[in-house]
């Protein structure tokens, strides 16, 4: 399979000295492998055919399959016992092979401009970030992938962690139903961004079942329209990824040449600048919608006009609208972020060469919970827990 070819390849074991404790089965995790089949597995996480399966095994009538989709997906229920409407013997059945673990909310900070950002404990102790975005009429939900990232992006916090492990599926879609079990009354999430912890393409078996529970009838029922992955770049899975679902897809370029985009996002020596974009230009997109560029301002690093011309013309064959992100700076990343006069003018270079350009203004910088500060360490209020 391409993903687990994958997401072999983007653990890098070169990493796994840097990391306190690795250990084997950690490492086997981070490959995706499944190191304890006879262990309780996630009832969160399954899909329809495999609940009705389970129910079936069970001695079960299928319907009984939705009814247990229903209590997992929308009804949010972290216990199996609170299935009140199935039979007593097939709660028994499946408390003895499954665990709904709770998803723990460790702590939730909040930034004075309405951001939350959520530490989720794992059921083996580590933690990631998912973060809650209200801007408008619009509720973002930036959830992570991994615990950790491989990619090594210079500008990264999260990269400073390495990858400790990939998210089962469970793990996932559990950051929906702990960030819902944090909004107001009158706070729906609208908008759903994997731009969290990780690389999303990275862990693709899980991500595509994740995005399959948030989108199916029986499940979530989340518009595809709605969702976003934020990839590095890895061209064989950003196909895959459009062929088999209809989310959008962003990618993270960040350089205009092949030397600076080796420094920013060392992936590109494995897919480099050129064939990255000749994949996006191929790419089975849905009719009028294009590929998000996502490019972190970088002052004096990537963001001169001659960038900007140059990104005019790399992207001409790639339907394609461009996001100029803000840096978020964190301590020791040795960058700054660009000027506002320099983001404008760079932005107006995209607008004269027709290219559509947005500035993604920083959100929660202050609770260190914007893009690329993701960094989940023990903080001191979770330890007394
Ligand atoms: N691995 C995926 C998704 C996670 S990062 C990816 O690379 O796209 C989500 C976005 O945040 C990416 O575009 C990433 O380049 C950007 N980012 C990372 N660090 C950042 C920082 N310090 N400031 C601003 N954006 C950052």
């Amino acid at each position: 399979m391409v993903a687990s070819g994958l997401t072999q390849a983007c653990f890098d074991p070169r990493f796994s000295d840097k990391i306190p404790h690795v250990t084997e089965a950690r490492a086997a995790a981070a490959r995706g492998e499944d190191t304890a089949s006879n262990a309780a597995r996630d009832l969160r996480g399954l899909s329809l055919d495999e609940l009705e399966e389970t129910v079936v095994a069970a001695g079960e009538r299928a319907y009984r399959a939705r009814q247990i989709a229903h209590w997992l997906y929308r009804r949010n229920v972290d216990s199996i016992d609170a299935m009140h409407d199935l039979p007593a013997a097939l709660r028994t059945f499946l408390n003895h092979r499954f665990t709904l673990p709770p998803p723990l909310v460790a702590t939730v900070r909040r930034s004075s401009d309405g951001t939350r950002k959520l530490l989720v404990r794992l059921a083996d102790g580590q933690a990631i970030e998912t973060v809650v975005i209200p801007a408008g009429n619009r509720i973002t939900l930036c959830l992570s992938s991994q615990v950790g990232c491989a990619m090594r992006c210079a500008f990264c916090a999260t990269a400073r962690m390495g990858l400790h492990r990939n998210l089962s599926t469970g793990e996932i879609v559990s950051q929906i139903v702990a960030a819902r079990g944090e909004l107001g009354a009158d706070e729906i999430l609208t908008n759903y961004v994997f731009m969290g912890m990780g690389e999303p393409l990275a862990n693709y078996p899980r991500l595509s079942q994740a995005l399959k529970l948030m989108t199916a009838p029986w499940g979530m029922g989340i518009s595809p329209r709605r969702i976003t992955v934020s990839t590095v770049g890895l061209p064989p899975t950003m196909a895959r990824l459009l062929a088999e679902t209809s989310v959008n897809l962003a990618v993270s370029l960040h350089a205009t040449t092949e030397e600076l985009r080796d420094r920013l996002a060392p992936i590109n020596e494995r897919y480099p600048l050129g064939q990255l974009l000749e994949a996006c230009s191929r790419l089975p997109l849905r009719r009028r919608s294009r590929v998000t560029f996502e490019y972190v301002m970088l002052a004096g690093v990537n963001d001169s006009p001659a960038d900007a011309v140059r990104l005019v013309k790399l992207l001409a064959p790639v339907r394609a609208k461009v996001n100029l992100i803000c840096f978020n700076p964190f301590a020791g990343s040795g960058f700054h972020a660009s000027s506002r006069s320099a983001l404008e003018a760079f932005q107006a270079i995209l607008h004269r060469g027709n290219l559509t350009a947005t500035i993604r203004e920083s959100r929660g910088r202050d609770i260190a919970a914007a893009c690329g500060q993701l960094y989940a360490e023990p903080h001191p209020e979770t330890l007394s827990q």
